[in-house]
């Protein structure tokens, strides 16, 4: 996904901004794995293999994201780890 992509994106609940986390990016400077939050919401949407995962939320499915947030727990900001991997 490239960076200028990203900026046309919003959030599918109430069109708000999203804020992006790059966690790692593809020799061309697209990224490759990352997270968008939403500034109003706080909806996380994970950017996995280049690709944002924006489904509704009873669509989404943790077997395809918990490898994902296991893989970047420590770049989370901790509310959201407990949030995404209960103990
Ligand atoms: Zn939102």
């Amino acid at each position: 996904m490239t960076k200028q992509f990203l900026q046309k994106l919003c959030c599918p609940f109430d069109k708000a901004e999203l804020n992006i986390q790059v966690f790692s990016e593809k020799d061309n400077g697209n990224i490759y794995e990352g997270l968008l939050t939403c500034s109003h919401c706080k909806r996380q949407y994970p950017i996995i293999f280049g690709v944002p995962v924006m489904a509704p939320d009873e669509y989404r499915e943790s077997q395809t994201e918990l490898p994902f947030y296991q893989k970047w727990q420590h770049q989370f900001p901790e509310e959201t780890r407990k949030i995404l991997l209960p103990e």
